[in-house]
């Protein structure tokens, strides 16, 4: 088990998660090279608690509580946050490749705005 980040933090990414984690565990931070360029965020799977603190401090709602609850619609994306790992370029590749197929099979979920997307995801 551990918490998912999904689409609504693609064009929003802007780490307030990060800034509540009690472990470090959502990436890349701000002040990682990776902050420039990827297209979200990610949370380890092993080392994210479940402690719940990232889901109010996101604006956009795009943190579920565990892979069982992320809507059918983000499923690559637990796969990308799995992925994920800092200061690894080939796994940060592996992780925004799995972003980008998200995008190109998802254009309905890209054309809302972040804000309303995760209101879309289980429709
Ligand atoms: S649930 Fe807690 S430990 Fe896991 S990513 Fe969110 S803030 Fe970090
Ligand atoms: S708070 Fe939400 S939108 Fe902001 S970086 Fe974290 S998951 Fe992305």
């Amino acid at each position: 088990m551990a918490f998912v980040i999904t689409d609504p933090c693609i064009g929003t990414k802007d780490a307030a998660c990060v800034d509540v984690c009690p472990v470090d565990c959502i990436h890349p931070r701000k002040d990682e090279p990776e902050f420039a360029t990827t297209s979200m965020l990610y949370i380890h799977p092993d080392e994210c608690i479940d402690c719940g603190a990232c889901v109010p401090a996101c604006p956009v709602a795009a943190i579920y509580d565990s892979p069982e609850s992320t809507p059918a619609s983000q499923r690559r994306l637990i796969e990308a946050n799995a992925a994920y790992r800092a200061g690894d370029a080939a796994a940060v590749a592996q992780a925004e490749a799995i972003v980008k197929a998200h995008i190109a099979a998802h254009g309905e979920l890209m054309g809302i705005a972040p804000a309303e997307r995760a209101a879309a995801h289980a429709k």
